[in-house]
């Protein structure tokens, strides 16, 4: 029990935007969990309010719907009709974190007003694309703008922080969210350049956070034979390991990994994981509960 916790966070998918098995890649990550039928979602995060009972969707994944669906589970939420949740965060515009706004849309769900809340960038990248401009337009979503720096209230009492993060920007802007329950606070950064680009980036992003949840697309730099790592910037887990060890061990369990690619080792490989845990680090876990 946490003391003076309002909300519960669950999180509802650990993996990068392609997801787990991955199109294109026919190497033993992904053609083992298709003969085994092993599936893993994007990473995205639910969070309910214990004292009204209202759902907060952090990024609208390829995923959308199992996801809500696990969250209404999680949070034992029934008879929510065509409003599946009461408002819907998104960090940036590449596909694993947006796409799953089309599913509000006309041909599926057609909810009502559900408020989304987004940087001006990424609003006006969705109000000039369709499906997502028709979804906007019909008032599917209701579209409320929170400039990077600046904070919103997504469910009563629940204060997110807009921080933006620098990633290869190509649609969007990228943002970071600080979610400041009564009790705790979360860090939420699925997507952000290499730290070494960036000084001091990494200590401000965790500067009075409780639990944070970290971008860990690649363990180091060998996964991706072919791809130009330059072009796919991501902090590499082992550099960002280095970078906050003595934290680590000093608060075992606070940095947790996220957004791992299907290539990432520590999805499959039991003993790199404990190597990894043994530091004070966790791999997330989906299904796994954060009280704020
Ligand atoms: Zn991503
Ligand atoms: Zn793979």
């Amino acid at each position: 029990m946490v003391e003076g916790a309002r909300y519960d966070a669950w999180l509802l998918g650990r993996v990068q935007d392609g997801g787990l098995p991955h199109l294109g890649c026919e190497r033993p990550c992904c053609e083992q969990a298709r003969a085994s039928g092993h599936v893993e979602y994007p990473c995205a995060l639910g969070i309910r309010d214990r004292e009204t009972g209202t759902l907060l969707l952090i990024e609208a994944t390829p995923a959308v719907e199992p996801q809500i669906a696990m969250l209404h589970d999680l949070a034992g939420a029934s008879g929510r009709g065509r409003t599946p949740v009461d408002g819907v965060l998104i960090t940036h515009a590449h596909i694993g974190h947006y796409t799953g706004l089309m599913q509000f849309g006309e041909e599926v769900a057609a909810t009502k007003n559900v408020p989304l809340h987004i940087t001006p960038r990424m609003a006006e990248f969705l109000r000039s694309n369709d499906p997502w401009a028709q979804v906007i337009e019909y008032g599917q979503v209701d579209v409320r703008e929170v400039a990077p720096g600046h904070t919103c209230e997504p469910l009563e009492g629940l204060r997110v922080e807009f921080i933006e993060v620098p990633h290869r920007e190509e649609h969007s802007d990228t943002v970071a969210f600080k979610v400041h329950g009564p009790a705790r606070t979360l860090l939420w950064v699925p997507d952000v350049d290499q730290w070494g680009r960036h000084d001091g980036l990494l200590p401000k992003l965790l500067e009075g956070v409780d639990v944070a949840y970290v971008d860990a697309t690649f363990y180091d730099g060998s996964e991706l034979p072919g791809r130009d790592l330059s072009r796919i910037p991501h902090p590499f887990m082992v550099e960002t390991m280095q970078m906050w060890e003595a934290q680590a061990a000093d608060r075992p369990g606070v940095m947790r990994f996220i957004h791992m690619n299907h290539t990432n080792p520590v999805l499959h490989d039991q003993d790199l994981r404990e190597q990894v845990e043994s530091r004070g680090f966790r791999i997330a876990e989906v299904g796994e509960h954060q009280a704020l």
